[in-house]
C-alpha cells in the first residue's frame, strides 16, 4: 500500500512519512537511493523536450535527482514552506542564498553572532565579489533597521546563535524586512523545524547545516534551504546548477533516515541539556551558563515565545580562563572533544582556540567568545553519566 502525505498530520508523523512513504514502483519502505549521474532519454525528441521544459523528468543529477527530491519534499513539509533544496554543506546553502538575492554593489544585513564559517563567508569571501555583509548586533532591532539602505536585499540571522546561544527575534526581524520590502533569511540549524518554524513567523527563507540535527549521527556534511517555490526554483536554476555545490544522493538518503528520528532525538537532547545547564549553573567553578531554557538567560522570554523547547546546546564559561577551560576538557572521559554539533554523542569545543581562532580579538569580543568559553552539544547518552563526567572533570581543575 502506498501512503500519501497529508500536511495536516502532526510534526512527528510528517518527519517519518513526509518524503512520500512507500516507493510506488517497488513497495520499498526505505526510499531508494538513485546513484545514477545521468538519466536516459526515451528518444531524441524526449531529450529535446526535457531540455526545452516541455516534458518533466530527470536529465542529470546536478540538475535534479529523485532521492534529493524526496528530501526536498520532506523538508518543505517540516519547515512549512513551498519547496526545498539541498546543498553539499550548510555553507554552500548560505552562499547560494546570498548570490540568489545579491549581485555586486548590493548588500545584506547580518547579525554578528553567527557560526565562524558563516562569518568568514560574509567578511572575507563575499566582499571579493562586491557583496557587502553589514554586520550588526542582531539582538538590537534598531541597529538592523538602521543598516538597511536602497541596496539592501535581505536580513540574515541565526537563532539560537553559535556559539553563545543568543536569541534573535524572528518575528521582529520579519516585520522590519516587510516594511523595507526586503527578505529575511534564518539559519535554523540549532533549533530544527521541530523546535522552531521561522517561515510561520514571517521569514522568507530558512536554511540549515543539515550536518547537525537533521542528519543527527555525525556522518554527513550537508545543507538545506526552504522557501517559496519561486525562490527555490530560481536558486536551483540560476545559482546551484551553475556553481555545482549539490548533495550526493547517498547523503540525501542519510538525511531522510535521520529525519525519521528527529523528534525523539530532539526531545532527549533538550531534556539532557536542561538538566546539565541547571547543574552547571550552580557549579562553583563555572562563572556563567548560557542556555535559552534557564530563566537567567537574557532572552528567556523570547526563546519561550518562539521555540517549542530550548535545544541541545549549552555555552558556559569556566572560571579562570583559557588554561582552566582547556584543562577541564582534557579531563573529560565520556564527552568527546570535537567541533560540530547535533550528533547522538556529546561534543565539546573551546571556540576561542578552534572554530573562532582565525577571528581578530575584536571580532571574538563582538561575538562574545571569551577565553574560558566552552560550547557543549549535549548528546542522547544517559544524563547521569554526562553529569558525572562533567563533575569529575571540573573537580580536577
Ligand atoms: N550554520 C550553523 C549554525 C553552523 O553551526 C554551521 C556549522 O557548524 C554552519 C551553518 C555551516 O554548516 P556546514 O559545516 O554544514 O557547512
Amino acid at each position: 500500500m502506498v501512503h500519501h502525505v497529508d500536511d495536516k498530520w502532526g510534526f512527528a508523523s510528517l518527519a517519518v512519512h513526509g518524503s512520500g512513504g512507500v516507493d510506488e514502483m517497488t513497495g520499498a519502505v526505505s526510499p531508494p537511493i538513485y546513484l545514477s549521474s545521468t538519466f536516459a532519454f526515451r528518444n531524441s525528441q524526449h531529450g529535446a523536450d526535457l531540455f526545452a521544459g516541455k516534458s518533466k523528468g530527470y536529465i542529470y543529477s546536478r540538475l535534479s535527482n529523485p532521492t534529493l527530491d524526496a528530501l526536498h519534499r520532506e523538508m518543505a513539509f517540516l519547515e512549512a514552506g513551498e519547496a526545498g533544496l539541498s546543498f553539499g554543506s550548510g555553507l554552500s546553502a548560505c552562499f547560494n542564498i546570498c548570490i540568489s538575492f545579491c549581485s555586486a554593489g548590493e548588500n545584506f544585513v547580518s547579525s554578528s553572532t553567527i557560526y565562524g564559517g558563516t562569518l568568514a563567508l560574509h567578511k572575507r569571501v563575499l566582499p571579493r565579489l562586491g557583496i557587502e555583509a553589514r554586520m550588526v548586533d542582531g539582538t538590537d532591532l534598531s541597529l538592523i533597521e538602521a543598516a538597511i539602505d536602497a541596496k539592501t536585499k535581505y536580513i540574515f540571522i541565526e537563532t539560537p546563535a553559535n556559539p553563545t546561544l543568543t536569541i534573535i527575534d524572528i518575528a521582529g526581524c520579519a516585520e522590519i524586512a516587510k516594511r523595507h520590502g526586503i527578505k529575511l533569511v534564518v539559519d535554523n540549524t540549532f533549533a530544527t523545524p521541530y523546535l522552531q518554524q521561522p517561515l510561520k513567523m514571517g521569514a522568507d527563507v530558512v536554511m540549515h547545516s543539515a550536518t547537525k540535527y537533521i542528519g543527527g549521527h555525525g556522518d554527513c556534511v550537508s545543507g538545506l534551504a526552504v522557501g517559496t517555490a519561486e525562490f527555490i526554483e530560481r536558486m536551483r536554476k540560476e545559482s546551484l546548477v551553475d556553481t555545482g555545490g549539490i548533495l550526493a544522493p547517498y547523503n540525501a538518503w542519510l538525511l531522510l533516515r535521520g529525519l525519521k528520528t528527529l523528534v525523539v532525538r530532539m526531545d532527549r537532547h533538550c531534556e539532557n541539556a536542561m538538566r546539565l545547564a541547571q547543574y552547571l549553573a550552580f557549579h562553583p567553578k563555572v562563572a556563567w551558563v548560557s542556555y535559552p531554557g534557564l530563566k537567567t538567560h537574557p532572552q528567556y522570554e523570547l526563546a519561550t515565545k518562539q521555540m517549542k523547547k530550548y535545544g541541545g546546546l549549552i555555552a558556559f564559561e569556566i572560571k579562570g580562563g583559557l588554561k582552566e577551560a582547556m584543562g577541564m576538557m582534557d579531563n573529560l572521559k565520556l564527552c568527546t572533544q570535537a567541533v560540530s554539533l547535533g550528533d547522538c554523542d556529546t561534543l565539546i569545543t573551546h571556540p576561542a582556540s578552534t572554530v573562532s581562532s582565525s577571528y581578530s580579538e575584536e571580532e571574538r569580543r563582538e561575538a562574545g567568545i571569551s577565553p574560558g568559553l566552552l560550547r557543549m552539544s549535549v548528546g542522547i547518552e544517559d544524563v547521569n553519566d554526562l553529569m558525572e563526567d562533567l563533575n569529575q572533570a571540573l573537580r580536577k581543575i
